[in-house]
C-alpha cells in the first residue's frame, strides 16, 4: 500500500539477505530536522528502497524519494509548494574506515548497529536534495509585494520606480 508508513526500523541481518524492498510514505514526525525547515506541517514524503549486496559484498540500499512539502518564498515569505524527487544510491558501512574503498558512485551511510533507523537516512537525502532558496515562480509574489507597499504609501507611484532600478541594473548587467 503507497499510502501506509515505512517501518521505523530495519534489520540489517535480514534485509540485505532478503533484497528486501520497502516502499510507503515516511510520517513528517519521523523527521524532525526537515520538518523544521518546512513553512507548513502539510507534507507527503514517499519512498521505494531495495536492499542488496553486489560482487564485492557490499550492502547496497536503492531506491527514490519524492515529496511535496510546503517551503518560505525567500521574496514575499509566503509558503510556496515545491516537488523534492532524489535517487538513492547508499552502501551501508559498519565503519568510516570502509569509506575511502567505496566505489565512486556509492554514497557511504555509516551504521554499525543491526538496526538501521529508515527516518535518519531519508532525512540526510531530503535535505541534501532541498534547494537553497525558493521564489514563487515568476514575478507572482514581487507584483503582489508591489501593490501592497504602495497600497501603504499615497506616493507608492514614485516609489516602485525607484524599487524597480536595482533590477534593470542587474538586467544590464546579465545582458
Ligand atoms: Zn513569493
Amino acid at each position: 500500500m503507497a499510502d501506509s508508513p515505512v517501518p521505523a526500523y530495519v534489520d540489517t541481518r535480514k534485509v540485505f539477505l532478503q533484497e528486501a524492498a520497502i516502499k510507503g510514505m515516511m510520517p513528517l514526525e519521523r523527521l524532525p530536522r526537515f520538518r523544521e525547515i518546512l513553512a507548513t506541517e502539510t507534507a507527503n514524503v514517499w519512498i521505494e528502497l531495495s536492499f542488496s549486496t553486489n560482487e564485492s559484498k557490499q550492502r547496497l540500499i536503492t531506491g527514490k524519494l519524492s515529496a511535496q512539502v510546503d517551503v518560505t518564498c525567500q521574496r514575499c515569505l509566503e509558503p510556496i509548494a515545491i516537488e523534492l524527487a532524489d535517487e538513492i544510491k547508499l552502501a551501508l558501512l559498519a565503519s568510516e574506515e570502509f569509506s575511502s574503498r567505496l566505489d565512486p558512485t556509492l554514497e557511504p551511510w555509516i551504521c554499525a548497529d543491526t538496526k538501521l533507523e529508515l527516518a535518519g537516512l531519508v532525512e540526510e537525502q531530503l535535505m541534501l536534495c532541498m534547494p537553497i532558496v525558493n521564489y514563487h515562480p515568476g514575478n507572482d509574489c514581487l507584483d503582489k509585494l508591489d501593490y501592497a507597499i504602495s497600497g501603504d504609501d499615497p506616493q507608492g507611484e514614485g516609489q516602485t520606480e525607484q524599487r524597480e532600478s536595482p533590477f534593470s541594473i542587474l538586467k544590464q548587467l546579465k545582458e
